[in-house]
């Protein structure tokens, strides 16, 4: 079953979506309109912005202006926790602007939640918009996990409680995705999330909601931490999934350093899709990790410049070198890998180790094509790398 999200279908065998989430304030709406821009031009295919207050609900139409005047083209979601009846229901210019509505139905209010939570998709039928429902280990609806604690423990043999933990999880975003149908919203019109911050538990519960349902799977792990940790546990997590043929569209939820890139979550995304062969973003460097043989930085600079070189290319070379993303490009440290891996490239360069001759031989499509010396190796390599991507992907 595939769902629209504005221009971007999801689901069924429509190809892995990558999406993204801005921290900026959503009230603010140039910094957020900037924010979305460079997520989007980083290959972000959906941007999710957080609607919190009516600050945010208010400058979410002129964000989303300000956004495509920026040359955004990307359907954006409104995140919802708490007040999102009221906030579509006050803001309808909020409402339509949006093109999708993300319900966490753990946070849409204990007395009234059945009725908070039709009156949101209620919105959703109104202004045609698909809403993801995104359930949360971190805000998973009390009452139901109470419900299921009780029920387990009366049971002649009860399970242990993270076991129920997940099934509450599961029984939320079916019983919610049920309660969304009931009130007026398509089969095809809805998403589901389920997400937890550890690994083995992520691989548990899109197992088994993959088995119970056919809409399509968002995919992440939530609060998956800084850096390295949180690249690790993410790509980890999501290949398994991935491997297994589950999931529609995917996030990793980094936490950035303070005035770090958000835009890295969506290479880290692009790059598990790429490594499993699923789709391809961007050009590939492979590198060798250097030994003794080769005790210079060069090669590392090098390896490192080439790669960003590549990445800011794209955002040109996607509309210009249709198929250039298929690229492969190789950088290695010395004669003993170098020659066979740049062979295997259709660019590679295999520069000289420690005790060789200082002359870096070029390979293109397997065949010696040159040899790069002193200063003009690394200026005359990214010459051979235009002239080859124009000449191969060129119209
Ligand atoms: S290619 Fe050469 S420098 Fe690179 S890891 Fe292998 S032996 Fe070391």
């Amino acid at each position: 079953m595939t769902v629209s999200v504005g221009s971007v279908k999801v689901g069924s065998d429509q190809p892995v979506v990558v999406q993204s989430m801005t921290n900026t304030d959503t009230a603010d709406p140039a910094a957020t309109a900037a924010q979305v821009a460079a997520l989007a031009t980083a290959g972000s295919q959906i941007v999710r912005v957080t609607v919190n207050n009516d600050e945010a609900a208010a400058a979410v139409p002129e964000m989303i202006a300000r956004a495509a005047d920026l040359g955004a083209d990307v359907p954006i979601v409104g995140d919802f926790h708490y007040n999102g009846h009221l906030l579509l229901a006050k803001y309808p210019e909020c409402a339509r602007a949006l093109s999708k509505y993300r319900i966490n139905p753990g946070n849409v209010g204990s007395k009234r939640r059945d009725e908070n939570f039709r009156t949101i998709v209620q919105l959703a039928v109104d202004n045609d918009k698909p809403v993801r429902i995104g359930v949360n280990w971190g805000s998973l609806d009390q009452d139901l996990l109470t419900e299921m604690m009780d029920a387990n423990a009366a049971s002649a043999s009860p399970s242990d409680a993270k076991e129920v933990y997940i099934e509450a999880m599961i029984e939320s975003a079916l019983r919610s995705a049920l309660l969304a149908e009931e009130t007026g919203l398509r089969h095809d019109q809805i998403i589901l999330s389920a997400k937890v911050s550890q690994v083995q538990d992520l691989v548990e519960v899109y197992r088994r909601l993959a088995k119970r349902c056919i809409y399509p799977l968002h995919l992440g792990l939530t609060e998956a931490g800084l850096g390295s940790k949180g690249i690790i546990a993410s790509t980890a997590g999501l290949s398994i999934l991935l491997a297994e043929g589950i999931g529609d569209t995917i996030r990793v939820s980094l936490t950035p350093r303070p005035g770090g890139d958000r835009t890295e979550e969506v290479y880290v995304a692009q790059q598990v899709l790429q490594s499993l062969g699923l789709r391809s973003f961007a050009p590939q460097v492979t590198a060798c990790p250097g030994c003794g043989r080769t005790t210079s930085t060069f090669f590392q600079r090098m390896a490192e410049d080439i790669q960003q070189y590549l990445r800011e290319q794209m955002p040109v070379w996607r509309g210009r070198y249709p198929g250039v993303e298929e690229l492969k490009v190789a950088v290695m440290g010395c004669v003993v890998n170098g020659p066979g891996e740049s062979k295997h490239a259709n660019i590679g360069i295999s520069l000289p180790g420690t005790f060789e001759e200082p002359k870096a031989p070029v390979y293109v499509d397997g065949a010696l094509h040159t040899t790069l010396k002193g200063e003009g190796i690394v200026p005359g390599f990214l010459e051979i790398l235009e002239t080859y991507v124009a000449r191969r992907y060129g119209a």
